[in-house]
Parts: C-alpha cells; structure tokens; sequence
C-alpha cells in the first residue's frame, strides 16, 4: 500500500480522465430492456398461460406448477437473446444484502455436445446450500436446508457484469419448515395483512372491498463517494466502511454550499452511468443531486409497488457501488462514514392505495376525507402504540452514530403532520369542528368533516416520521439498511391499527355513520395525540418534552432490539401472520450478533491502527523534537526551546493517554458482551487520536485526511 499521503493525493490528481467509453444515447424503449416485465411475458408466453400468471400476480394465488415449464422457457430464450449464460435466484438473507449463486443454462447432453436448459422446477424453487446464513438457530431446531422460491411479483432481470450477463430471479429464501430465513417472505406476509385491514376499513365505507390495496414506496437513497486511492489507504474505511479516525477539517458543510450544487464532471459523468444501467435495469431513477455534506449525493426513483421497490432499493445499491469502482471511485453507502459531518439515510416513502384511491391523500372530495382521516388517525395510533418496533427496525451499529446526532432525526420517533392538519386534529379532538385558522382552505364537508387543504407546503426536516402531502416519509431508516425491515413493521402496526378502527366502525349503525366515525376519531387522537409533533426534533427541549410524555428514547441497538420480543410485540407478529415466535426470536438473535460483531471489528480495528499507525507517527514526532531539544540544549540559541518542549510535552500526553486507552480497550475487547464498553473506549481513543492530528507535523501523517478525502477527486 502507498503509504505516501501525498504521493496519493498527485495520483488522484493526475488520475487520467476515466476513458468513459461513450454512453449509448439512451431512448425511452431501452427502459426495462434487461428486465423480463409482464409486457415482454404477455408478447412471449400462451395467453392461457399469461393468464394463469397474471392471476397469480395480481389476486397472490400460489403458482400454478403446470405453467412453470412455459415460463421458464420464454425466460430463458429471452434471457439467451440477451447474452446471458447463467442464471441465479437472487435472495434477500439476514445478512445485509443480497445472495446469488449462479448455474449456467448448459447441459451436456453427451457426445461432447449441450444444450442451454432452464426447467420450470430450475425457475420456481432452488436449494442453495444455506449452512452459511445466519439462521438464529432456526436450522439447528428444524431442519438443515432451506430452499428458494421464485416471487413472481417482482420481474426477474439481468444482470450484466464485464464480459457476462446473468439471469436473476427475484426469490424468497425459506426453511424447510416454513420459517422466514430473508427479508422478503415477512414483507409478502406484511403486505398482506395491510391488505386485508385495508379491505376490511373500505368496506365500512361502502366499497365492496374486491380491490386489492396496494402499498407505495419511494425510497430516496443518500451516499457518499471517495476516490478509490484514499479508500484504500484507509483500513477502516476499508474493513468498517466508515472512518475510526479523522480530525473533521475547519471547513466542511457549514457553508451549505455543496447541497444541491453544480455537479462536478466526474460525478456526473459516474451518475449518467448509474441512471443508463438502472433504466435498462426498469428502475425509475428520477432525481440526482449534491447532499448537505461534502462528498455526499442523494439518489431517488419514482415510488413503485412495495415488494417491487424494495427489490429495486438493493439493486440501486448495487449499481451504485459497482458504477463506482467502474469510475475509479468508491460507493461509501455507511450511516456516517465521516464524523462531524451528516450521514447517511433512506427516506422511506410510503403510502397505502385501494384500487385508485390514495389513502393519504387529503382533498375536497368529503367520503375521500374521512377515509383520509381514518387512515391519518391509524397511523398516529399505530405509530404511537408502537414506536419502539419502528426503532427496533432502523437500528444498526452504522445508524446508531446518526439517529440522535444533531442533523439525523432523533432516536426518539413523533409524527410530524404540519401545522393544518393539526388543527383539524385539534378540532376533532375537541368535537367542534367549525371553521379553522385557515378558514379559506376549510369547509366543513358531509357531517361535519372538512375539506383539507390539499398542499401542505410546510415542511420538516427534523421529524423522523413526517406527512408530506399524500405519503408519510419515514427518515430514520439507515443508508446501507434494506427498506424491508422497516416496512414490514409499518404495514404490521397499520394494519392492526385499521383493524381495530374498523371493528368499532362495523358496530356503528349506517344512519349515524360519520358522527361515529367522528366520535371514533376523537377518541383515537385523545389517546395517542403525544406521539404528534411538529416543532424542531434536534432540540434539547423536545427530548425533555417527549419525555414528559413517556415515548421512548431507545438510543443504542441493542435498546431498541429489546422491543422485538416484548410478548405482546410477538402477539402482533403472530396475530397478523407476519413472524412466528421462532422467527421473530431468531432475527432478534441475529440482528444482536450483527450488531456485536461489527462492534467488536471496529474495536480490534481501532486498536490496530492506534498501535501500529497513530502510535509510530506519534513517536516519530516525539524523537523530532526530542532530537532538537537535545541539540538546542547544548548550543547558544534558546529562542524556540520552550516552544519545542511545549510541543513535545503536549504530544508525549497524548501518546500517553493513547497508549493507555488502548489497554482499556484491549480490556473491553477481552470481555464477553462488552459491547457498550468497546464503544466508549473506541470514542475516547478517537478524541485523543484526532488531536493528534492536529499537532503532528503534516508529512509524518500517513492516513488520508478528511479535507482531501472529503474534497478532492
Ligand atoms: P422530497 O422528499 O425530496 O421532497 P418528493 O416528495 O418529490 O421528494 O418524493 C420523494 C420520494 O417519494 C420519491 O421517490 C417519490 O416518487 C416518492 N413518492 C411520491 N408520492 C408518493 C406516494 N404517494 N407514495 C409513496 N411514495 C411517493
Ligand atoms: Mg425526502
């Protein structure tokens, strides 16, 4: 490795312009290109049989074993035609990111000759050898192997590397028992009980309830990109993904002058290439743009249906970092890869749809209001009744550095719905629905529930669970986290919230319904109105205030993973057919040991960049001015001694308080779930070690700076 600091920074200057070979122009038909999409399945497949298949996708009937064959057929000639040679179930395990092992379509077929072949069993279910995924012990009390199982709902694809393609088919990862081993069989399962609660709620409104509801998700994804040379000068970044070390420079985002600038060439040029693959890939990216921090860009497609845009989200990821690498720079996808600086999050945008109809989208039509409010009111029920799962769900080692620091939201979860809707809350609350403050946008609809503003332009940066406009944008959800953790809690606890709404709707009387509902509504926001705020959530005084009104503030993981197995959060998950006990008590288990494994990387780490890095730098500087003393000592000059001895007595401190917190924390390191410990020793190591920085002399320090990782490509 080229320890030569500036000897890095001259090559990523001097880098030659990446040769970009020269993007194709791209026409809107190349969209969806390498993705096998219902359109391309009806041109390709037997009506009969793309009947069967749609039925399958659209009503969620099990497959039809009978037309697998069919399917798989027109897949793998399609796939063929696009150069691919290998085809993969591509699954979501319990690790963090996606799974792929690939068989080729060849077949010998003897006389030194094959055939490319692709059954309909090859298509629907494969059995990777699973021993490797995390488990939590499922396989162990059950059985050895687990199997996947083709997702028609989410269209396979190909996947394309330098010389080769590869057919991927989007599957859930099961045990043989059943159990959930991966991210997508809950989200399928969530989905459907919302979907259920969904009918359910419609059909005290008078729909007949045949609709399918559906979910909408948009999720925004933040990033940061570095230049390749830095990243690999920099163990930690290499190992941990993030920084251990690493002084924050004098000027870094106060001046906001990187969100939403001029994008530099070579990030543009890197961007273009992520849009062109993920179009052909039929993932709608939509907008690009500068973040708040410097080195850091944000990426969002148009919402798609749930299962689909999930699917979507880690593939962003993927072609994200692979894009990167292509361009000689590094997809940095961490919650907070740099200290003092933002991190990084996932705005998960979502929304509930029956038929046509937004749930959450508020308008003069006065039926569609109450719905609106109805689905309003579950989710402040919902969310209020069960904010520590919705926690539970974005904890990680990574967004743990982000939730409660001073530009994430809090750790703390309260629903931000702006300043009008809360005063038609208000107003039911109080049973007097007259005029309102913005009387012009009010007008009291059908039995006394009111026309809604349909814009509310005010926005909330600080609220980690914020209305805007027909979506709730749920923001503590981590950068490198799959969207399906998160989801599968909301449309669980939404789901019981509108079940229960719906239970006392079904004994209203049809004459008296809207005062019912109204009375409903009253009391739903009486009870759960403290989980509603929207003022600044980074001050200190809502931290005290949500105190006073008992939400929880569950800022390390292994606090919020608690709320997993609480027994009446395992009720829920059963309840509603979303986890078992054993699955709910497995992932528990793994998310934890995740959680101490990364803990226990970054504190060896830590410790073997102090000793063997920061250490040696230090001394080096020590015997410089201890070398100068000495001469200084014996000779006539004595201005500058005292300041020589100043420097070195501050920097034999430091070495000294470093040397000694490394023992601490080689101690915690030592010790069984010291997981708390190793975290503070790593933060105390790290102040000392940054000071450093900022006295040893400029040549002796090895590891890339901030200022130049942070600003130079
Ligand atoms: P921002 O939050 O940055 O202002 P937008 O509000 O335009 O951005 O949208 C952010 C994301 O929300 C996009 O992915 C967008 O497609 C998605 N989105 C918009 N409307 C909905 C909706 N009804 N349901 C779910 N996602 C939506
Ligand atoms: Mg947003």
């Amino acid at each position: 490795m080229n320890c030569d600091r500036k000897g890095i920074i001259r090559a990523v200057l001097n880098r030659a312009e990446s040769a970009d070979e020269e993007l194709k122009p791209f026409t809107t038909d190349c969209f969806g290109g390498d993705v096998f999409h219902f359109t391309r399945m009806k041109e390709r497949l037997p009506k009969p049989i793309y009947k069967k298949l749609m039925d399958t996708v659209a009503e969620g009937q099990p497959l039809d074993a009978s037309i697998a064959d069919a399917v798989a057929h027109a897949m793998k000639e399609w796939a063929l035609e696009r150069g691919a040679t290998h085809f993969t179930h591509w699954f979501q395990p319990l690790t963090g990111a996606t799974a792929e092992k690939h068989d080729s379509f060849l077949e010998p077929v003897g006389n030194g000759q094959a055939i490319m072949s692709f059954s309909g069993k090859n298509l629907i279910v494969s059995e990777p050898d699973a021993s490797s995924f995390p488990s939590g012990g499922i396989r162990s009390t059950f059985e050895a192997r687990g199997y996947t199982a083709w997702d028609p709902t989410s269209p396979a694809f190909i996947k394309r590397g330098r010389n080769g393609a590869t057919l991927c088919i989007p599957t859930a990862f099961c045990a043989y028992a059943g159990e959930a081993l991966d991210k997508k069989t809950p989200l399928l399962r969530s989905m459907q009980a919302l979907n259920r609660s969904v009918k359910r709620l419609m059909k005290c409104f008078g729909y007949d309830g045949s609709a399918n509801a559906k979910i909408a998700l948009g999720a925004e994804q933040e990033y940061f990109l570095i230049d390749e040379q830095f990243y690999y000068a920099r163990p930690d970044l290499v190992q941990t993904g993030r920084t251990l070390f690493g002084a924050p420079p004098p000027k870094h985002q106060q001046l906001e002058d990187h969100y939403f600038g001029a994008i530099q060439n070579r990030i543009l040029a890197f961007m273009t290439d992520v849009d062109s693959t993920l179009w052909r890939l039929g993932i709608p990216a939509k907008t690009r743009h500068n973040e708040v921090a410097p080195a850091q860009f944000e990426l969002a497609p148009v919402f798609e249906e749930l299962n689909l845009a999930v699917d979507h989200n880690m593939i962003i990821m993927e072609v994200l970092k692979q894009t990167a690498e292509k361009h000689g720079l590094v997809c940095l996808l961490h919650e907070k890869p740099f200290a003092g600086i933002n991190g990084s999050g996932k705005h998960n945008n979502w929304s509930p749809i029956y038929g046509d109809i937004n749930l959450l989208n508020p308008g003069s039509d006065p039926d569609q209001n109450a719905i609106f409010l109805t689905t309003l009111c579950s989710i402040i029920m919902a969310v209020d009744k069960h904010s520590d799962l919705l926690r539970s769900a974005t904890a990680s080692a990574g967004n743990d550095h982000r939730l409660g620091a001073n530009e994430a939201p809090p750790a703390i979860l309260s629903i931000f719905i702006g300043e009008q809707l809360a005063d038609i809350i208000d107003q039911i609350e109080k049973g007097s629905l007259k005029s309102s403050k913005h009387a012009g946008s009010m007008r009291i609809g059908v039995d006394t529930l009111p026309a809604l503003p349909r814009d509310t332009t005010d926005r909330n940066r600080t609220s980690p669970f914020a209305f805007t406009n027909n979506k709730f944008e749920f923001r503590a959800p981590g950068s490198s986290q799959s969207c399906a953790g998160c989801n599968i809690i909301l449309n669980t606890i939404v789901a019981e919230a509108m079940d229960d709404i719906a239970a006392l709707l079904e004994k209203v009387p049809k004459a008296n319904f809207h005062s019912g509902l109204q009375a409903i509504l009253q009391k739903v926001i009486k009870s759960h109105k403290r989980i509603i705020f929207n003022g600044d959530n980074y001050s200190e005084a809502w931290k005290k205030e949500a105190a006073k009104r008992g939400l929880p503030n569950l800022r390390t993981t292994p606090e919020a993973m608690a709320a997993l197995i609480k027994p009446e959060n395992i009720a829920l998950f059963k309840k509603y057919g979303v986890f078992s006990e054993v699955e709910v008590r497995s992932r528990h288990e793994i998310f934890l040991e995740e959680y101490q494994r990364k803990i226990r990387i970054e504190g060896e780490l830590s410790l073997n960049m102090a000793r063997t890095i920061i250490l040696p730098i230090g001394s080096k500087q020590l015997s410089e001015l201890v070398k100068t003393i000495a001469v200084m000592s014996g000779c006539e000059i004595k201005a500058g001694l005292a300041s020589q001895k100043a420097a070195a007595e501050t920097i034999g401190k430091l070495l000294d308080g470093i040397e000694l917190e490394c023992r601490s924390l080689e101690k915690a390191l030592a010790a069984k779930d010291a997981s708390a410990k190793i975290v503070e020793s790593m933060a105390n190591l790290r102040k000392l070690v940054d000071t450093l920085e900022k006295r040893v002399d400029d040549d002796l320090w090895t590891l890339p700076k901030y200022r130049e990782m942070l600003f130079i490509n």
